[in-house]
């Protein structure tokens, strides 16, 4: 983004009543702290933003400032709706494609206002007026931290301590507590800012990681005991979970967050993937490590994409059939791929 580009959000800024901050369908925490980020920034010049999700944010997330304020399509659809026809300015974190907002595609994409997107997923969509894309980044709550001081200039204080612990979450969530997609030395420096500002790294751990009900627990605990499939000569591990088994554990939104991290601390499994079924289609969820590209297989097969190492996607299929096609396609077209990434750790 140039530094026209940025005198020109600000105009846009200052003279606006009306600003959607806007993220994607079932939010994580870098989509979540984005928004929050940027709501807190943007009170503080005096606006009134509307931060937007297409669903509803999981229980714990909600200690953080400004969640209150969310409006998500699930509870509100025609709130959403409207916001997005009237407003001026639509702010859009952490997505590449407009699919990624679920129902609220229709109208963002027909929305009138100024786009902005703010985002580290490769190749984005065409469709925004301005681009802060940085594929090298942490996570799109980092690209926030860099916004916000691009807007606001000489002001290098500008970053309070609400801010501060959004964009933590966003940055700590997205990198597994910095344990991947972390190799960046620029993070580190921003992390130390934050820290500086007052973020309680320990607190923040424990606010979302050690916050687990017993339900959850146990739920987690049946998923790795009696769902999670393990194929050593592929490298690869799957958890399928069906509508039962969430059934019989009273699943709640956020609680197989991390989940599929799991089957990659097993030695030797280098590719990992959650197939969670809806009543509309199979949700699936990928992880890699060393260089298998989850990003590629999600676009290919799985009507999705992401990152190299994290990347999502669907299938229409039932859950057997979807099952059939992921232990086909690591026991034939990506095997050699897998084998090669096993052996470069
Ligand atoms: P998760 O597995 O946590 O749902 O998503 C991991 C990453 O994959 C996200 O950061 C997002 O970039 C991407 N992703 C997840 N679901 C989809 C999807 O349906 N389509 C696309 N294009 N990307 C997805
Ligand atoms: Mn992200």
């Amino acid at each position: 983004m140039t530094p026209r580009e940025i005198a020109r959000i600000n105009e846009l800024l200052d003279k606006s009543q009306k600003v959607v901050l806007i993220s994607h369908a079932s939010p994580d925490g870098d989509a979540i702290g984005s928004i929050l980020a940027m709501t807190a920034y943007l009170r503080g010049r005096g606006l009134d933003p509307l931060p937007m999700l297409p669903d509803g944010l999981p229980a714990y997330y909600s200690w953080m400032p400004y969640s209150s304020l969310v409006c998500d399509a699930d509870r509100e659809p025609d709130r959403c709706r409207e916001a997005l026809e009237q407003a001026e300015l639509i702010i859009c974190f952490d997505f590449n494609g407009f699919k990624r907002v679920e129902g609220l595609q229709e109208p963002l994409e027909k929305a009138k206002g100024v786009k902005v997107l703010i985002d580290h997923h490769p190749n984005p969509q065409k469709g925004f007026d301005h681009l802060m894309s940085q594929p090298s980044a942490s996570s799109a709550a980092e690209l926030v931290y860099y916004f916000i001081h691009a807007l606001a200039g000489t002001n290098k204080e500008v970053i309070d301590l609400p801010m501060a612990q959004a964009i933590y979450v966003g940055m700590m969530t997205d990198t597994g507590s910095f344990n991947y997609n972390a190799n960046n030395p620029e993070m580190y420096s921003v992390i130390r800012h934050l820290v500086e500002i007052g973020v309680d790294p320990e607190l923040m751990h424990q606010r979302i990681y050690n916050n687990f009900s017993v339900r959850r627990m146990r739920f987690l605990g049946n998923a790795l005991l009696n769902k999670m499939v393990v194929l050593p000569d592929q490298a690869a591990a799957y958890i399928p979970l069906t509508l039962s088994d969430l059934q019989q554990f009273k699943h709640q939104k956020g609680d197989t967050e991390g989940l599929v991290n799991y089957p990659l601390s097993i030695k030797g499994i280098v590719f990992s993937a959650l197939l969670t079924e809806t009543s509309e289609y199979v949700k699936a969820s990928f992880r890699s490590i060393s260089p298998f590209d989850v990003n590629v297989f999600a676009k290919n097969h799985f009507n999705g994409g992401g990152h190299i190492h994290a990347a999502g996607g669907k299938s229409f299929q039932p859950m057997t059939e979807t099952i059939q096609l992921f232990e086909s396609l690591v026991k034939s077209n990506y095997l050699k791929q897998l084998k090669d990434a096993q052996k470069s750790i």
